[in-house]
């Protein structure tokens, strides 16, 4: 039997104060060694679980155990996406072909922004742009808990974590403030990145 390996947490592609005054060291600090190691971890239990009970025959726990997979599926990946958006010397607007095709898809970069934040404004956990690969196009989706809303088939290029953990110790309620930071440090190299990649398989 082939067994799939475990994930684990990655390490920052920067220090934990390099995101400053965006997001403050200590929440970046709880949020990547806390945080996200947990989704890890809880991954890697459901994943056991699960084989137990294919190995027991005893599935009565299997239902809940598939639920975390997909909670902490969801959990790990983004925030590895999310931290890999930002950077220290980020900013600016998109270039290149994601930003022709942002202004393609929205009309103009205001249009993107503007939906964007309306997105993060609102979810219960995450505002994504994404490409969707069965209309071909770009799309902003509003994301509950780390699964919840997802578009089947879609693939993530720019993540932005607004759990309440996320701004809640830097910015208090005021969530406008943490996304408007989040823009000052946005990696629009690795978005693009992102974007031509996924592109290249599918258009
Ligand atoms: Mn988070």
């Amino acid at each position: 039997m082939s067994e799939s390996s475990n994930p684990e947490l990655p390490p920052l592609p920067y220090d934990y104060d390099a995101l400053e005054p965006s997001i403050s060291e200590q929440v970046l600090e709880w949020h990547h060694d806390t945080h996200h190691q947990s989704y890890v971890d809880n991954l890697n239990a459901a994943e056991e679980s699960l084989a137990d009970a294919r190995e027991n025959g005893e599935f009565s726990g299997s239902a809940a155990a598939m639920g975390d997979v997909t909670h902490n599926t969801g959990g790990h990946y983004l925030h590895t996406l999310f931290w890999e958006n930002m950077d220290p010397n980020g900013g600016g607007e998109p270039g290149g072909e994601l930003g022709d095709r942002i202004e393609e898809d929205f009309g103009s970069y205001e249009g993107w922004k503007g939906e964007f934040e309306a997105a993060a404004g609102a979810a219960g956990g995450w505002a994504l742009l994404v490409y969707d690969p069965v209309a071909k196009q770009l799309r902003n989706v509003p994301v509950d808990k780390h699964d919840q809303g997802a578009l089947w088939g879609s693939n993530p290029i720019l993540a932005l974590d607004v759990w309440e953990h996320s701004y809640y110790y830097d910015y208090g309620p005021d969530r406008g403030s943490f996304i408007d930071g989040f823009f000052d440090v946005v990696n629009w190299d690795k978005a693009a990145e992102e974007y031509d990649k996924v592109v290249s398989r599918h258009e």
